[in-house]
């Protein structure tokens, strides 16, 4: 067999192993935006994504989706949530994406996200008067209060982005 892709590699799942995965998922129903997320409660990444130690440590989601489908993951992808839930490893909410739907995948999550905001970054509310919107970026909100203050910096000088954080973008 040709590896065209650096392998990652996940040893055979043992009985055993997969005992012990199986001890550490919770599966209490209403968990999720479903109420069917199965969540990790073991170790977790910062960003919320399980781990487990099986010759090395692997990401629990991606150590679920091969239990559940008795296969190693093809070279070079990733395993993908349905949930947006990084802990979640219900096979059902799992499967494979190329890089370019993980990236995909992560982009309109954190579009998802910044549409739950209240207040733009500098804690000025969110009303319809203090939003304006791009026509060519409709699903962006920007704080008119924060763009007013930006334009007045602007005039003296100061270039773009310096003098208003990319983040002042919700
Ligand atoms: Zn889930
Ligand atoms: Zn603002």
């Amino acid at each position: 067999m040709i590896r065209t892709n650096k392998p990652r590699f996940i040893p055979e799942m043992t009985p055993k192993a997969a005992a012990r995965f199986a001890e550490k998922i919770d599966k209490t129903p209403g968990q999720g935006p479903d109420g069917e997320c199965w969540i990790w409660t073991a170790s977790k990444t910062h960003l919320g994504y399980g781990y487990f130690y099986l010759s090395g440590r692997q990401a629990a989601h991606r150590v679920s989706w091969e239990i559940s489908n008795n296969a190693k993951i093809p070279a070079g992808m990733f395993v993908l949530h349905s949930c947006d839930n990084p802990s979640c490893v219900n096979p059902g909410h799992l499967r494979v994406g190329t890089p370019k739907e993980n990236v995909e995948d992560k982009i309109s999550r954190g579009r998802h996200e910044r549409q739950k905001r209240t207040h733009c970054p500098r804690g000025h509310e969110f009303t319809e008067d203090n939003i304006r919107r791009r026509p060519d970026k409709p699903h962006q909100r920007e704080c008119k209060i924060c763009r007013r203050a930006y334009n007045s910096v602007y005039r003296k000088g100061a270039s773009y982005p310096s003098a208003i954080p990319a983040g002042d973008l919700a």
